[in-house]
């Protein structure tokens, strides 16, 4: 059991620090990884992988068992480079702030509203570059989005350069801990697809070569939960939304969906 991620670890270099403890405070992050977890607010990382979050240590001890394969792959592959390269350390930042911003899109994007099971086999893609902000979180703007199948994912993936052997070893495991969520929700709850890639292009590209970024994130989504969205939430055009959310740095706080946490506690009590 790894401890939770509650001041930055001491294996970090120092000049970074400053600007991740910055980072980590403002809690962005608003789903804990826990799947029946009904709190929203500020979370804390995973310390190992910083790619799960938590509300509570015993959050974090009941996910463990799904999360501990990504874990160990995500750490492993950290590990192999000295120093976390910068655009996986701003798409991380960036990753953790709009969080919430990206589940949403997701959710409207895919109208899992109306057609649920289209998140079986769709995700959302969004493509970034990096740009000028003064919000550590904030440095990256997209250039492309939008909701494809996951066979077309993967031959984008390819085509934008990201580490293929990272790639092709986590899929297999979020599909693992996806069936297994399945299971142990029976059915209640899915795994959305979300995958962010950070390109070093466009007018304010850094100075050098930097490899592509990839994040593939894959918070859990309730079905009750999506189906009561209330349409005010939904309507619109969700990826003129996203793409104003991120140009305007506005992440979506941990507002929406309290009325569905009705039907999750209903659900959980019935269980
Ligand atoms: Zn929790
Ligand atoms: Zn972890």
């Amino acid at each position: 059991m790894p401890d939770q991620g509650k001041k930055p670890s001491t294996n970090k270099k120092p000049s970074k620090n400053s600007e991740d403890a910055k980072e980590s405070e403002d809690g962005a992050i608003s789903y804990c990884s826990m799947e029946n977890c009904l709190f929203r607010g500020p979370m804390k990382a995973c310390a190992r992988c910083k790619s799960a979050w938590y509300c509570s240590v015993q959050c974090q001890k009941k996910h463990w068992e799904l999360h501990k394969p990504i874990c160990n792959h995500i750490l492993e592959h950290i590990q192999r480079t000295p120093e976390e390269p910068l655009l996986d350390r701003h798409l991380r930042h960036w990753s953790t702030r709009f969080e919430a911003t990206m589940l949403n899109a997701c959710i409207r994007g895919l109208n899992l509203k109306h057609e649920w099971d289209r998140i079986e086999k769709e995700g959302l893609v969004i493509l970034l570059q990096p740009r000028p902000h003064s919000h550590l979180g904030s440095r990256l703007h997209i250039q492309r989005a939008g909701v494809y199948k996951i066979e077309v994912i993967h031959s984008m993936l390819d085509a934008v350069g990201v580490n293929a052997e990272h790639r092709n070893r986590l899929l297999p495991l979020q599909m693992e801990a996806r069936q297994r969520l399945q299971e142990r929700t029976h059915g209640f709850a899915d795994q959305a697809y979300i995958f962010a890639i950070a390109r070093n292009d466009g007018p304010n590209a850094i100075e050098g070569r930097h490899p592509s970024a990839l994040r593939i994130l894959t918070p859990a989504v309730y079905k009750p939960q999506v189906v009561s969205m209330p349409m005010t939430e939904y309507d619109g055009d969700w990826l003129q939304d996203l793409k104003d959310q991120i140009h305007n740095d506005r992440p979506m706080q941990h507002k929406p969906l309290q009325k569905l946490v009705i039907h999750r506690a209903e659900y959980l009590s019935s269980r």
